[in-house]
């Protein structure tokens, strides 16, 4: 099997193998061929996985936030050196087009290693002065062991999303990828030993969501990152809770785009063919519910058709392909049905909408019209290229049908009105917005979602918040006053 890795797991600085644990095929989306076949991670597994990060966080704390930087430099380094390598890997992990991967992949993991490793040597408390003399100094500390448990979109990304504030806070990782796309984070593990980090601070371990479970709720763990669906969500944030364990939720969403006519058309098809179709419509923050002003619908389902029709869909390997399979074959049945659903609704069907037929799971592209905001296309996650069309007239009916959802993850305006872009991202309830693009997520923003959507932010200065906390320290230059 031509990606098979020399062993499942990556423990204490080495590859580890239990085949005790129940198989993972792991399926290539592009040909439906089994390319490697990996094993969950048993009790031992997780055990020795967490007793590896355990031992090994304190003296990764104990360095200089400059060396622990340093290492992950390095890291980024190696990683953008081998991108081409990793990106083939990314795409048969997931099926996404190398197209993609060669930039949205490694790269993305690779610049939040070299981000929160420039970060690491600035990471300090602060001196408060109080009245008599006294102060108090903070001190940052890290919170210990973090578990980071992965969707199967962005495999490469998301361990690094995790990993690298984790690391630069001095905390260390177990990592769980998404039992779909396994490979890729253990090449994150081999080449942070590769540059230099001990051994220890970035487990892998595989494993269907009992394997999340049982990291979650150990003693261990001080902190759980998860990027999932909110069914997980819920059930990870109260497993969390009952340890009163940090959490950080990257879930799902029905993210509203919305185009008015005085939008740039051309610039508003770009947006929503990005914000939709981008990784087979398998992103989180995808706009799947775009809102166009009635004036310009036509106009605006044309142009994207004609657009669309121009997509090259087919072997994620040749560079010239922009639209590759779904992950797999459930997720593509399960965008498929949401087809069907639409139709059933009375949703308009203005392009693809069928299966591609062959080994692969591929879909086409999808856009449905006419859609409105009480159908099941409209208010559920799809996860898959599906994108519903609805028509708006007034600012104020539209803020509030964008709002009227219990997810709260992105939202986009296209207008060329200046104040009225601001005063739509100003109503929006979502954590992640944008005007006039969509779907960009480099590591100096902050992103993450409200309300149903998550809680708390990866990327960004606001990351290292959620991987570290202050100790306070009430220093007294006085005599000690007591009552009696
Ligand atoms: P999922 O919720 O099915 O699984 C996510 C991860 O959680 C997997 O690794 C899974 O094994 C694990 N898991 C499942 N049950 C668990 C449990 N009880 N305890 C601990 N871990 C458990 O999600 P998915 O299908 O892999 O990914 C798609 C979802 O992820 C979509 O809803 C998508 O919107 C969301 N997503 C969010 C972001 C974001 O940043 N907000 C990014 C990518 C994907």
């Amino acid at each position: 099997m031509k990606f098979q890795p020399k062993a499942s797991h990556f423990i204490n600085g080495a590859y580890v193998e239990d085949t005790g644990g129940t198989p993972i095929d792991v399926i290539y989306p592009a040909t439906g061929e089994v390319i490697a076949r990996l094993h969950s991670a048993t009790p031992d597994i997780v055990d020795q996985a967490l007793t590896s990060a355990k031992s090994a966080q304190a003296e990764w704390a104990a360095m200089s936030g400059t060396e622990r930087g340093r290492i992950l430099r390095r890291a980024s380094d190696i990683m953008r050196d081998r991108n081409h390598e990793l990106s083939v890997l990314e795409t048969h992990d997931t099926g996404k087009p190398l197209q993609e991967t060669l930039v949205a992949d490694a790269t993305s993991g690779a610049d939040a290693l070299e981000y929160f490793g420039g970060l690491a040597a600035s990471l300090t408390g602060e001196h408060i002065p109080l009245g008599g003399g006294d102060f108090v100094y903070t001190i940052r500390e890290a919170l210990g062991v973090c578990v980071g448990i992965g969707a199967w979109n962005y495999p490469t990304q998301i361990a690094c999303w995790k990993g690298a504030p984790a690391l630069a806070c001095g905390n260390t990782m177990v990592f769980k990828p998404s039992e779909s796309t396994p490979l890729s984070a253990l090449k994150v593990a081999e080449i942070l030993i590769e540059a230099g980090a001990p051994k220890g601070i970035y487990n892998v371990i595989q494993g269907y969501g009992d394997v999340g479970a049982s990291l979650v709720t150990d003693p261990r763990v001080a902190k759980v990152s998860l990027t999932g669906s909110v069914p997980t969500g819920r059930k990870v944030y109260a497993a969390a809770a009952d340890g009163m364990k940090h959490v950080t939720m990257e879930l799902g969403g029905k993210s509203p785009m919305i185009v008015f006519d005085d939008a740039d058309i051309e610039n508003a098809v770009s947006g929503a063919i990005l914000g939709n179709f981008y990784s087979s419509g398998q992103v989180c923050s995808n706009g799947t519910r775009v809102f166009v002003q009635k004036g310009i619908k036509e106009a605006f389902l044309n142009r994207l058709s004609e657009r669309l029709a121009t997509a090259k869909i087919g072997d994620p390997l040749d560079e010239d392909v922009n639209f590759g399979p779904m992950v797999s074959e459930n997720q593509m049945n399960i965008a498929l049905s949401y087809v069907e659903k639409g139709m059933a609704e009375g949703a308009r069907l203005v392009f693809g909408g069928k299966r591609i037929e062959g080994d692969g799971f591929y879909m086409q592209p999808t856009v449905f019209a006419d859609v409105t905001d009480d159908m099941a296309i409209a208010r559920e996650e799809i996860f898959g290229p599906v994108m519903s069309v609805l028509d708006f007239d007034t600012e104020e009916e539209v803020i509030a049908r964008a709002n009227g959802t219990e997810f709260g993850l992105a939202a986009g305006v296209f207008t060329n009105d200046l104040t009225r872009a601001h005063r739509i991202v100003a109503g929006f309830e979502a954590g992640t917005c944008y005007i006039n693009t969509y779907n960009l997520a480099p590591v100096e923003a902050p992103f993450g979602g409200s309300k149903m959507s998550g809680v708390g932010r990866e990327n960004s200065k606001l990351a290292i918040n959620h991987f570290s906390e202050m100790k306070t320290v009430y220093v007294s230059m006085n005599d000690v006053e007591a009552p009696y």
